[in-house]
């Protein structure tokens, strides 16, 4: 008999209480099970998930055909390093790149891993192709970022819980206002050694910041001119989650005209993928470049034991055909729309909600209280006892992001249940 099977909701968080450290604080529900857009807890209560685990699970909880190739690749070969060739990681890069549109991928586990390669690759470049002298070069980050974890990223957070007492701090990094071209051309014009700029498409963590629609294609024109690369970091925002393959829309494979295209398509220079791209079954990570770049990387200068390992392969392979199979592109632009419409009509009739933001099923309500109120996390509390799960970031914004498989049925069932919490929250 398995551990947990007999435990309830209660015994499971004190044992992660005792013996866990604490660097998380979970809202108080224990899942046990997961399809397409629904979780259960251990008690049997089924929830709506309107996290997707941070937008990873894109494609829905247990997709049926991304855990069957999780399986069979398991059955045949898990993990070779890349001392020696295995047979799935080409077909896998050739796959990849050809469904991004780059010349190279190189393969990493999570995003923050992913992120460092890409400052790694870009400092390189610097050094190499541009003529950066050494231990000079700059990168550009905006204010309020999130790429990860590691001492260098959080190096750059201005999160004082992800940095206080960390330090010392990696150098090399200029913070600019995020959505702010005048910004980053003023760093370009009067800094010589930049080597690349790294930017969110969508500021997912710091609350869905949606900047304006041509501030993309504007960065990335800005750093053509300067010959900086423009590094995007589409770990939450990319594949299909904005109703759009990439949030900078470079790429955009819509079945029907993208109106925002024309604006607004980029093409970064540096593509940083991870979360959604295995579907959240396994963590696969991707640093994307044409050969100009990634060709700065030689044998022995990056790498990873299980980076690129076969069932990282298989299952990102399935995960990525599945979002093109199930048209989650369009269904996210679709049904985006709708949420946005819906959530308006309320707050303009509601004191409890001011705004709701976002792209495709990536959107935030701002809840109408002071920052450091509990009010947004009181009602995601509601939310849950109402049968959908939510999570505040940063104080009193509301992310809501649910798996793209959604209906426009079950959306209408959620933006009543969400309706109606706000409304017991009514001042
Ligand atoms: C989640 C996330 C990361 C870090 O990914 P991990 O897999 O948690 O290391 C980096 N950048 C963005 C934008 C993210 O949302």
């Amino acid at each position: 008999m398995a551990a947990t099977e007999t435990l309830t909701s209660q015994e499971a968080i004190a044992l992660e209480d005792k013996y866990g450290a604490h660097n998380y604080h979970p809202l108080p529900v224990v899942l046990s099970r997961g399809e397409g857009v629904y979780v259960w807890d251990v008690e049997g209560k089924k929830y709506y998930d309107f996290l997707s685990a941070y937008s990873a699970v894109n494609q829905g909880h247990c997709h049926p055909r991304i855990v069957n190739a999780m399986i069979e690749q398991a059955k045949t070969l898990t993990l070779t390093s890349r001392a020696f060739y295995n047979d799935t990681l080409g077909a896998y890069e050739k796959y990849a790149t050809s469904y991004f549109g780059f010349d190279k991928l190189l393969p990493m586990n999570t995003g923050a891993e992913a992120v460092e390669t890409a400052i790694k690759l870009s400092r390189k470049w610097a050094y190499e192709k541009k003529g950066v002298p050494e231990h000079e070069a700059q990168i550009i980050v905006c204010s309020n970022n999130f790429h990860g974890r590691t001492t260098t990223i959080i190096s750059f957070s201005n999160d004082e819980d992800a940095r206080k007492n960390f330090g010392p701090y990696t150098p090399g990094f200029i913070k600019i206002a995020y959505d702010d071209i005048e910004a980053l051309e003023n760093v370009l014009t009067s800094h010589k050694n930049v080597a690349g700029f790294l930017v969110e498409p969508i500021q997912g963590e710091a609350g869905v910041y949606t900047p304006a629609d041509d501030y993309m294609k504007r960065a990335q024109e800005l750093c053509n001119k300067h010959n900086v690369l423009f590094i995007a970091d589409e770990i939450q925002t990319g594949i299909a989650r904005t109703g759009a393959l990439l949030a900078v829309c470079g790429n955009c494979s819509c079945e029907e005209h993208c109106e925002r295209q024309e604006k607004t398509y980029a093409q970064p220079d540096v593509l940083i993928l991870g979360k959604a791209l295995s579907g959240g079954a396994y963590p696969v990570s991707a640093v994307l470049a044409n050969d100009a770049v990634m060709d700065v990387i030689k044998p022995g200068q990056h790498g990873s034991t299980f980076g690129g390992n076969p069932v990282a392969g298989a299952v990102a392979t399935e995960a990525l055909e599945v979002v093109k199979d199930e048209h989650l592109i369009q269904n996210a632009r679709r049904l985006g729309t709708i949420f946005r419409e819906k959530i308006n009509d309320f707050i303009a009739t509601s004191n409890i909600a001011t705004l709701v933001r976002g792209r495709g099923l990536l959107n935030a309500v701002v809840i109408n209280d002071t920052e450091d109120s509990s009010t947004a996390w009181d009602i995601c509390m509601a939310l849950r006892d109402n049968g959908l799960l939510a999570k505040p970031t940063h104080g009193n914004i509301i992310r809501f992001a649910p798996p793209l498989v959604m209906t426009e049925e079950q959306l209408l069932d959620c933006v009543a249940i969400i309706i109606k919490t706000l409304k017991e929250f009514e001042k």
